[in-house]
């Protein structure tokens, strides 16, 4: 059955490792990072410091690639949230009213889901994982057909250098993955690129749930609302009976990571509840900021010739604005269409099959950065600009419209197309919904 390389062992790397082990005999992850010995930070991933919301498309793809994961999270104290029931968002139009969705995921931290994947892992006897070694290039056969390995080097100590060879490659080293440069190196071209830049900063604390608060909802969002407001923010509630509170801010309005200006921002949101709730709650971590967040597409699939045996996925082909919580979704979506091309002897086809998950999440991301006067980027059209003025009437019709809101968390959560939204007894609603109504 031959061998398989993932490099990088992060969320996109993990679960195409995962579903790899069904093509070919090893599987060995090669990951810069030593790991730590539980679900803790490591620097390969800095953004795991910040609140990451597992959508619920995710949550059922990682569950299905790992049977009995979520009893796993559900033993270690993650939260079952149900959305619209133990979510609360203020938006648009206010609060909007408290409703049984069926739509469920975890509000479990960044580092305990890797964890508890990376765990699944190193239990199976044919994955293997070499820490502490950064790729540094492609190895091909002589006529530069095929990739046939990667070129790796020991971080640290005797600086060893190695080929590693295998008979399919996947990239899933991140944003600053360095594959157009592998690629050019072994004669081919590397791919275009489309950056769409906000300029979104993130500042996040952690806290133990202030004692004696009650609320109904597990986890909190308050939206920004654009143009006019561009400042969120977003407590959940995880494991442990923590809380983790990430505040962010667009066109360069970050949240600053000091104590004070920290609180400041987090009480000039569009409501004080998140300020409210964290006033007396304990501080357990430093402040940490974050503002690598630009949207970044690298169109691989636009290539006129492409190596066979290897395939890019995850962060290192669609970055997006962490704010709208699509990452390690797209990055399963995208295992998901990996795993349908290996399945049909399409291996060829993948970086479109990958172009075409991505095609969506895109879409949503870069539409909705696009309110926003200072985003940098192609610019839009006037389907973009007629997309705001609906989607604007969208939320706030959802606060009086259970049937919507219910199709509203299912697109948002990646269980439903957006079309959905534009359905004829929507679309009616929407456009003749008085505009001076809206926020
Ligand atoms: C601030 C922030 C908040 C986010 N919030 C969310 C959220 O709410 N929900 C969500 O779904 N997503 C979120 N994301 C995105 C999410 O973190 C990623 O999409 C997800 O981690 C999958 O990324 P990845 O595995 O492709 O890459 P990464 O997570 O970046 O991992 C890349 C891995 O490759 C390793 N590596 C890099 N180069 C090499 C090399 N040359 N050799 C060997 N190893 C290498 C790195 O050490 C790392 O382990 C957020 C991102 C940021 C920045």
């Amino acid at each position: 059955m031959g061998s398989a390389i993932v490099i990088g062992g992060s969320m996109a790397g993990l679960l195409a490792a995962r579903v790899l082990t069904d093509f070919y005999e090893t599987v060995t992850v090669i990951e810069r990072d030593r790991f730590p010995d539980g679900p803790e930070d490591r620097a390969g991933v800095p953004q795991a410091r910040h609140l990451h919301v597992l959508l619920a498309r995710g949550h059922q793809i990682i569950e299905s690639l790992f049977p009995g994961l979520d009893a796993e999270l559900d033993a270690a104290g993650v939260p079952r949230v149900e959305l619209g029931y133990d979510t609360t968002i203020y938006g648009r139009g206010g609060w909007v009213p408290r409703f049984h969705s069926g739509v469920y995921t975890r509000s479990v931290s960044r580092v305990l889901l890797e964890y508890a994947v990376r765990c699944r892992l190193l239990a199976n006897p044919r994955v293997q994982f070499m820490e502490g070694w950064q790729v540094n290039g492609l190895a091909t056969d002589a006529d530069r057909m095929r990739v046939t390995g990667v070129l790796a080097q020991a971080r640290g100590g005797s600086r060893e250098q190695r080929t590693v060879e295998a008979d399919f490659v996947v990239d899933a080293s991140g944003r600053t993955s360095h594959a157009p440069e592998w690629l050019k190196a072994t004669g081919y071209d590397a791919p275009e690129e489309t950056v769409v830049n906000a300029f979104l900063g993130y500042a996040t604390r952690w806290y133990n749930k202030a004692p004696n608060f009650n609320q109904f909802w597990k986890d909190l969002l308050i939206a920004s609302l654009p143009p006019k407001n561009p400042r969120g923010g977003a407590l959940w509630e995880v494991e442990g009976g923590r809380w983790v509170v990430t505040l962010a801010g667009v066109n360069r309005d970050y949240p600053p990571t000091d104590e004070a200006g920290f609180m400041d921002f987090a009480r000039s949101l569009p409501h004080s509840a998140i300020y409210d709730a964290i006033r007396d709650a304990e501080p357990i971590s430093d402040i940490s900021g974050y503002q690598r967040t630009e949207n970044r597409l690298r169109h691989y699939e636009r290539l006129a010739r492409w190596p066979q045996g290897f395939a890019v996925l995850g962060d290192a082909v669609c970055a997006f604005n962490p704010v709208y919580g699509q990452g390690i979704t797209t990055a399963a979506l995208q295992v998901e269409a990996l795993q349908a091309a290996l399945r049909e002897g399409a291996a060829g086809d993948i970086q479109k099959r990958i172009a075409r998950v991505n095609q969506t999440t895109w879409l949503m991301a870069t539409g909705e950065d696009y309110r926003y006067p200072g985003t940098e980027g192609p610019r839009p059209g006037w389907s973009t600009r007629l997309m705001h003025r609906y989607i604007d009437r969208v939320q706030v019709l959802l606060c009086s419209d259970t049937d919507l809101a219910q199709t509203f968390t299912e697109v948002s959560s990646l269980m439903t197309p957006p079309t959905a939204l534009f359905k004829p007894a929507y679309a009616w609603k929407v456009l003749t919904f008085r505009p001076q109504q809206t926020a």
